[in-house]
């Protein structure tokens, strides 16, 4: 996401102030300071008399309980992630289940990505970590001619290791 140019900031008659681009008009268009309110968006009231309030018996329990990812739509990204999840918890088993980040030994996972890509790339995979209950410790990323190197590795939950 660009990043938002300053206000203008030229006073106007009422006190408020010109809120255009820094700079407008300085091609000679767009030349008029002008301050824009913006939308706020309106709460919608609560009516009482529409809402009705109980305790949640046996069976509403069990329809309103969360599955932490289960139920969640896979999508062929996600399941594409998850077999990339997988793999990092299998080379994390077979270097020894090391605790922390064992720079001894080499079993985190290196995905290079486009830098644009990388933020739905972790969100991908901390996702994956939720759905396979697994312990995702990212490394900090290495950025290089427009990718990105993440490497992370997907480790038991602390309370099932003896760390
Ligand atoms: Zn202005």
């Amino acid at each position: 996401m660009p990043g938002r140019k300053p206000n203008c900031k030229a006073p106007l008659a009422g006190g408020t102030k010109c809120n255009k681009a820094e700079g407008h008009g300085s091609d000679g268009k767009d030349t008029k300071h002008v301050y824009t309110a913006p939308v706020v968006k309106e709460r919608v009231g609560l009516d009482f008399s529409t809402i009705t309030v109980q305790v949640a018996n046996k069976a509403a329990m069990v329809a309103h309980k969360r599955t932490r990812g289960a139920n969640a739509e896979r999508d062929k990204d996600q399941l594409a992630v998850d077999k990339i999840v997988n793999s990092a918890y299998a080379a994390w088993t077979e270097a020894g289940k090391p605790a922390g980040w064992d720079v001894d030994k080499g079993y985190g996972i290196l995905v290079k990505v486009p830098a644009a890509a990388v933020e739905t790339l972790e969100w991908r995979i901390k996702r994956a970590g939720t759905f396979y209950d697994l312990k995702i410790r990212f490394g900090g990323t290495i950025v290089e001619d427009g990718y990105a190197e993440v490497c992370f590795v997907a480790s038991d939950k602390p309370d099932e290791t003896s760390e």
